[in-house]
């Protein structure tokens, strides 16, 4: 079978990693916080309240995602336990049950908006002055497209130069009614469903946007170039506190060199990801959507290969890898154990018929 490798230069052959305590952090994303909606999307504001209250209680600094991204880009030096707080979507519920306790806090936020929803009045979403009123309180509105759209999905008939445009309309929409109802914003993207590919992200990236995903890891300077930077989604699912811990005090995987297999797949297979690290990394762990825990096979070079052992599932699914930190010899401050370097690398895989799947 003909593989087609896509080669991504994480820091170049011989660029030094740099320490990690003066770039990283870590950005949450949630999508509803009430008990009335609908559990994949949801977490309940009692979780949630567990969740700030961990973070205020054991020395984690709430950050503007402006602010993190701003230091990450210049390498000015970020605190160790840097947090972001984003909600998809612009749900009514935030605004009801999550943001009062944020501004309590103190905790600044962002809020991805799919502009039309609100602009129509839509049942369940704030309004253009609930969202005012937010920025008031402290949170930051960003571009989220106008109909919240599965933006891989071609119509039909639609070639790719249609496809595009219609993407770029989509983006520039979102974008006019943004700065007209609540002025200037960061530009900042984040993609409908987590779901991109290069074209995609070479596109949201020429509007001039970072861009964030729903695929789990720690964020720096390089996961913002990328253009598909990771968010740690929470959902009702993940209500245990010892995992929400370890997220929120994760650091990136110190990555020289990634080679990976397309990120859609219109066939079964088993999609080969290719991570050469830092020395400082000695053992992967690594596990597949579905199933289990994968083998992970070390090659000279500090390579890892990771490849599942069965074809992934329909949908979405991810490859998520971990490694142990040494907090001390890393020089972080959190006084929190264990400590995990992590990385999530997302596939994509449509029906076999060659239709898209069903969203759940
Ligand atoms: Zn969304």
């Amino acid at each position: 079978m003909l593989r087609i490798i896509l080669f991504i230069v994480v820091n170049g052959l011989s660029g030094a990693v740099q320490a990690l305590a003066a770039g990283h952090g870590v950005i949450l994303q949630y999508h509803h916080v009430s008990e009335r909606t609908p559990p994949s999307t949801s977490v309940s504001p009692a979780l949630f309240e567990r969740q700030m209250h961990f973070l205020k209680d054991n020395g984690f600094t709430v950050w503007p995602l402006s602010r993190l991204v701003e230091h990450l880009q210049t390498d000015k030096p970020v605190p160790d336990g840097v947090v972001v707080i984003t909600f998809d979507d612009a749900y009514d519920n935030i605004r009801t049950t999550a943001a009062p306790l944020l501004q309590r806090l103190e905790f600044p936020f962002t809020v991805f908006v799919a502009t039309s929803f609100v602009d129509k009045g839509q049942r369940g979403y704030m309004s253009w002055n609930q969202l005012r009123e937010l920025q008031q309180m402290g949170g930051e509105l960003a571009n989220h497209t106008h109909t919240h759209l599965h933006m891989l999905r071609r119509l039909r008939g639609e070639d790719r130069a249609q496809w595009l445009a219609r993407l770029r309309d989509e983006i520039d929409t979102a974008d006019g009614l943004l700065q007209k109802e609540t002025g200037a914003y960061p530009r900042y993207f984040a993609y409908p469903y987590g779901e991109a590919d290069d074209d995609i992200i070479a596109l949201v990236k020429e509007r001039g946007y970072i861009a964030f995903g729903q695929q789990s890891g720690a964020v720096n300077k390089d996961a913002l170039a990328s253009g598909f930077a990771p968010r740690f989604p929470f959902n009702a699912h993940y209500a245990d506190m010892t995992e929400f811990q370890h997220k929120a005090s994760s650091v990136p995987l110190p990555i020289r060199q990634r080679e990976a297999d397309p990120m859609l797949w219109s066939i079964a297979g088993k999609p080969r990801l290719t991570l050469s690290l830092d020395a400082r990394v000695k053992q992967l762990n690594c596990f597949a959507s579905g199933q289990g825990a994968i083998t992970v096979t070390k090659e000279e070079g500090n390579r890892f290969v990771v490849q599942a052992p069965g074809a992934i599932p329909v949908g979405r699914s991810r490859y998520n890898c971990t490694a142990p930190v040494d907090a001390k010899a890393e020089g972080l401050s959190l006084p929190l154990q264990p400590r995990f370097y992590w990385y999530t690398h997302q596939w994509i895989r449509k029906r076999d018929d060659g239709n898209w799947y069903p969203e759940s």
